[in-house]
């Protein structure tokens, strides 16, 4: 198909600095999880991204020296010439397709934890580690100062060494030059402290240190939190924030630019954020300088990709998100078939990842980060060497991502769901306050589900386990789903509990009456809990949120949403209990206990609400698996094992993936060659 000719400025190349990129599609540095140790990984990963079409790449964060060490979370090092080899083949694999390779060098100052090196943390001043360290970092001194301006250098000659086009100075996110810029850390009364001028000075330093070495023939960056969100007392896009820029306008070859003071500032979720919402804070940097200037949004509409052009707010279109959710978007715009992006959905599982310190994983793109352990391409995929019937039963997002992957590899499929509509569980869920986007995960699947010939959807179709054994499929993938439980029984509290006539979410998004005061138990910890009881409380109902875990809806802190969801919560008044497990159900009244004391009380209640754990509809596996049948069966997704969406979809993928052909039995690790380890 023909591109849109609106759409051809998106296409159009830029100069940064010495170097030119191929279009407007810039991936900013983003986490990966992959880190120093797994090179192979990481290079295949930006290699898709280069192939999909983005026209710079960045890596993740990489470390210039020992000093700054984010274990045991994966980052990069450039710490001596093996690092540069094993770098060398992320340039090598982002230039194979035509594209920049960005790399960004970063000291975390009091940021880093240094549990692997074990080297003192070091700060603009003596200050409390920002990482939940009972330390603090040492201040540093003028030989401290000189020795970083040199780790810096070295490190950016040895990007250039390892073929990188584009070398970062990293002062966002809390690290260690916007540690220098920050008032809030810097109490330093020396040359490096006190008026603006003093603290940029650094961060001029590092500009001008990293120029001098490699700037010939590298774009030198600047990526820097314009406004850290902290009101007065911090960086401000209408204060200290503009004033940098403006002192440092037409030093840098380019002005990466983002709302972070913290990660989560930068990297906010569709249920606190919309498209675009860095705009106010980052719009006035073009003003003040005539180098490129990149920001991020969670940009996957290519009309609002031409608006930022147009409206002169940024010349790229930066993207983490929208690259890890679809890797290909700037082929797919290019290619006219913008129908076909896998919208990013703004749930931040991918920042849970990175949180959990493990490698990074995506709702809507089961690939990411497989492509060299699994051999996974986002738009590949091995054809079936048979046409051969298979029926999947349930279209939520499992359901869905099986019949799509097994339809294309050429079989025969047949997806049915009783419900009338498709998507399962993302009915329900994306109908919760600021979850509407999840809704983009059926809406893909089923986008591009109908433009396969090979796969024939049957909604409002209940299969019973005669109906399948009588359908004639050589296959059957049961993709049933799973079902909240009512007996109470959740991560804290393993009891089954008397509890008569609880109620579950599932029976909430049934339509079950609610009255008086209503108490919603959450021991499984995740957005149900806290979202149903915003649901509820804007629906102006009287809710109050119990919970065993120190605070409400408590794993979102993996999502970097718990911060703005108690906020939320406190604002919208809602009264929340902390430390308490449900014991039991009264007249009118629960009975809790203290999780740490065990001593006794009772709340007002009304109507309760269970969300703890989910159970798999696995009623028709066992039914099937009870008398031999004519077809191989195969479960998938929350009928396996209840998960998040993401899991339930990488579920079904890698069935998809794996089906006829012979079992992993080992993943493919990366590690030193058994001759090398003594
Ligand atoms: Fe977007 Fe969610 Fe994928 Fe992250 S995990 S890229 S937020 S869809």
């Amino acid at each position: 198909m023909a591109r849109d000719s609106r759409y051809d400025i998106l296409f159009e190349p830029v100069r940064i600095g010495p170097v030119t990129a191929p279009n407007r599609f810039y991936q900013t540095p983003h986490a990966a999880g992959l880190g120093w140790q797994r090179p192979k990984a990481g290079a295949a990963l930006r290699g898709i991204k280069a192939e999909g079409g983005w026209g710079v790449v960045c890596t993740e964060y990489c470390s210039i020296h020992p000093t700054s060490d984010d274990s045991p979370y994966g980052f990069l090092t450039l710490w001596d010439d093996d690092d540069v080899a094993a770098l060398a083949q992320t340039a090598d694999a982002i230039h194979a397709h035509g594209s920049l390779a960005g790399i960004e060098l970063w000291h975390g100052g009091s940021h880093a934890s240094n549990r692997m090196t074990r080297m003192p943390g070091i700060a603009p001043s003596a200050i409390p580690a920002m990482y939940h360290l009972p330390t603090t970092a040492r201040g540093m001194d003028l030989a401290d100062i000189k020795a970083f301006r040199g780790w810096q250098r070295d490190a950016a000659i040895r990007a250039k060494r390892a073929g990188f086009d584009i070398v970062y100075v990293y002062a966002g996110h809390d690290y260690l030059p916007f540690q220098f810029l920050s008032p809030r850390h810097n109490q330093r009364a020396d040359a490096y402290g006190g008026s603006l001028a003093n603290r940029v000075r650094l961060l001029r330093e590092m500009i001008e240190d990293t120029k001098d070495a490699v700037g010939d023939s590298c774009a030198v960056a600047v990526r820097l939190a314009v406004d850290e969100l902290h009101g007065p007392q911090g960086i401000t896009s209408d204060g200290e924030g503009r004033e940098i820029v403006a002192m440092l306008a037409e030093l840098p070859d380019l002005w990466d630019v983002n709302v972070a003071g913290s990660l989560g500032n930068d990297s906010k979720s569709a249920r606190f954020s919309a498209e675009g919402y860095q705009e106010p804070q980052v719009a006035f940097v073009k003003q003040l300088t005539t180098k490129p200037v990149v920001s991020v949004g969670r940009f996957t509409s290519p009309d609002v990709m031409v608006s930022q052009i147009r409206r002169g707010i940024q010349d790229f279109i930066g993207a983490a998100r929208p690259s890890i959710a679809d890797p290909f978007l700037p082929t797919k715009i290019r290619e006219g078939r913008e129908d076909e992006i896998r919208e990013c959905i703004g749930c931040n599982i991918c920042r849970a990842a990175n949180n959990e310190g493990v490698h990074l994983r995506c709702t809507q793109n089961p690939t990411i980060a497989e492509e060299w352990r699994r051999g996974w391409h986002p738009e590949k995929i091995a054809s079936f060497p048979r046409r051969e019937k298979v029926l999947v039963v349930g279209a939520g997002p499992a359901g869905l991502e099986a019949a799509l992957s097994l339809g294309r590899r050429g079989l025969d499929v047949t997806l049915a769901d009783r419900n009338g509509k498709l998507g399962g569980r993302i009915l329900n869920e994306s109908t919760l306050p600021g979850l509407s986007t999840w809704i983009r995960v059926r809406d893909w699947r089923q986008h591009m589900i109908s433009k396969l010939n090979n796969v024939q959807v049957f909604p409002g179709s209940e299969m019973t386990a005669e109906d399948i054994a009588g359908f004639g499929a050589e296959h059957v993938v049961l993709a049933t789903g799973s079902a909240w439980r009512r007996d109470g029984v959740g991560v804290n509290g393993m009891d089954v509990l008397d509890l008569p006539g609880a109620l579950t979410p599932d029976d909430v998004f049934a339509g079950a009456a609610l009255s008086g005061a209503i108490v919603i138990y959450d021991d499984e910890h995740y957005f149900m809990g806290g979202a149903l009881a915003e649901k509820l409380a804007r629906g102006g109902h009287k809710v109050t949120l119990v919970t065993p875990n120190a605070s409400v809806s408590s794993w979102t802190a993996m999502t970097d949403e718990l911060g703005f969801l108690q906020t939320r919560l406190h604002d919208l008044g809602l009264a929340m209990h902390t430390g308490r497990l449900l014991r039991g159900r009264g007249k009118g009244h629960v009975k809790l206990a203290c999780s740490a004391s065990g001593s006794e009380s009772e709340l007002a209640c009304d109507t309760l609400i269970v969300a703890t754990g989910r159970l798999p509809h696995d009623g028709l596996y066992h039914e099937l698996t009870a008398t031999p049948q004519a077809f191989t069966l195969h479960r998938v997704g929350d009928c396996l094992q209840p998960s998040s969406i993401a899991d339930a979809v990488y579920s079904a993928h890698r069935f998809a993936r794996e089906f006829g052909e012979a079992p992993v039995a080992v993943l493919r690790r990366e590690r030193p060659p058994v001759k090398d380890i003594a």
